[in-house]
C-alpha cells in the first residue's frame, strides 16, 4: 500500500475536488470552493491592473475614489459577524473612469465600479447597494465556487497543475486569467440573489436603508428598457426576479427599517460630496449621453454659469 507522501500533489489535488466541500459561515451554505483563500488574494491582486486598464483607469480625483472606499469600508466593517476571517482580506475599492454601467468583484476583496454607473445614482444607500453586492460574491466565494463547477464540467482544462502551482507559491497568472473571464461572465440566479441579501444585510448593520438595494435595481432595469442595455445586467442578470426578491424583503425581513431615521438613504451628503463634484469632473455629452446629461441637468447638478453643462 502506498504511503501518503508518495501520493502525486496532484491526485491529492483531485482527492479534495472530490471530497471536499465546506461551509461558507457567511452563507452557510456546503459547497466546493476551489480555491484556497491565498489563492483567491493572490488572483484579486495579479487580475486588479489588467481590470483597471481594460476599463479606463481610474477616476483621477482622490477624493471622489475615497468617498467610495469609505462606503466600502463601512460596510466591510460589517462582515466579521459572520465570519472575522473575511476582514482581513486587502479590501480595496476602486472607481473606474468608464462610461459603461457596470460593477463587479474579484476574489480576495477587490471591488470595481464605474463612473457611468455612479453618475445614475441619487443617493448613498444605493452606492451602498452596489458596494455591498459586490462584497457579498467575495464574501460567499462565488468565483471560488464557479472554479468548481467549471472543472466539474471540464471547461477549465489543467486547473489541477495549476492549483498545485498557486498552492506551492508559484505564479498564479493562468488561474487569475481564468478568474478574469469568470468575472466577466454572468454569476447564476441563485448567486445573484445571495449577493442582493447579502449587501442589503451589511447595509442594514451599516444603517444604510436597505432600500437603496431595490433603487439600483430599478435605475438597471429603466436603462434596460430605455434601449441601452448595461453592461451590468449582463455581469449581473435576472433584475426582475431581483426586484421581487428585494421587494419581498423590505416588506418582511426588513420592514423595521423602512420609514426609520435610524437607516439613511444619505441623498444630501451624496449629491454634495460626491455627485456634484463627478458631474462637474466628467460632464456628460450631449452627443454620446442624452439620458445622462438630462438626467444631470434635471437635477440642477451644475450651476445655470457652468460652462460644461450649459455648452457641452
Ligand atoms: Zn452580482
Amino acid at each position: 500500500m502506498r504511503c501518503l507522501a508518495t501520493i502525486p500533489l496532484i491526485a491529492l489535488a483531485l482527492l479534495t475536488f472530490l471530497t471536499g466541500c465546506t461551509t461558507n459561515p457567511t452563507t452557510g451554505r456546503s459547497s466546493y470552493y476551489a480555491l484556497s483563500r491565498e489563492e483567491e488574494i493572490a488572483i484579486g491582486q495579479q487580475s486588479k491592473p489588467s481590470m483597471i486598464a481594460e476599463f479606463g483607469g481610474e477616476v483621477a480625483r482622490a477624493d471622489l475614489r475615497q468617498y467610495v472606499t469609505d462606503v466600502g469600508m463601512r460596510l466591510v466593517a460589517t462582515i466579521g459577524q459572520d465570519d472575522p476571517s473575511m476582514v482581513n482580506l486587502p479590501w480595496e475599492f476602486t472607481l473606474l473612469n468608464s462610461d459603461v454601467v457596470n460593477a463587479f468583484a474579484l476574489p480576495g476583496g477587490k471591488v470595481f465600479m464605474s463612473r457611468g454607473l455612479a453618475q445614475r445614482m441619487t443617493n448613498e444607500a444605493q452606492l451602498a447597494g452596489v458596494l455591498g453586492h459586490e462584497i457579498g460574491h467575495v464574501t460567499a466565494q462565488h468565483t471560488s465556487e464557479r472554479f468548481g463547477d467549471a472543472q466539474r464540467t471540464g471547461l477549465i482544462a489543467g486547473i489541477g497543475s495549476i492549483l498545485v502551482g498557486a498552492t506551492l507559491g508559484v505564479d498564479v497568472s493562468g488561474l487569475a486569467n481564468q478568474a478574469s473571464e469568470l468575472t466577466l461572465a454572468s454569476y447564476g440566479r441563485d448567486q445573484e440573489n445571495e449577493a442582493d441579501a447579502l449587501g442589503m444585510r451589511y447595509m442594514e448593520r451599516a444603517g444604510y436603508n436597505p432600500i437603496g438595494q431595490l433603487q439600483v435595481m430599478q435605475i438597471l432595469a429603466s436603462l434596460d428598457k430605455n434601449g441601452r442595455p448595461p453592461e451590468m445586467l449582463s455581469t449581473h442578470p435576472y433584475p426582475e426576479k431581483r426586484i421581487e426578491n428585494i421587494q419581498g424583503k423590505l416588506r418582511n425581513e426588513y420592514a423595521a427599517t423602512q420609514n426609520n431615521p435610524n437607516y439613511r438613504t444619505g441623498e444630501q451628503e451624496f449629491r454634495a460630496n460626491f455627485l456634484s463634484k463627478i458631474t462637474i469632473a466628467y460632464p456628460p455629452n450631449r452627443e454620446e449621453d442624452p439620458a445622462l446629461r438630462t438626467f444631470a441637468l434635471s437635477r440642477g447638478l451644475c450651476s445655470a454659469d457652468c460652462a460644461h453643462c450649459v455648452n457641452n
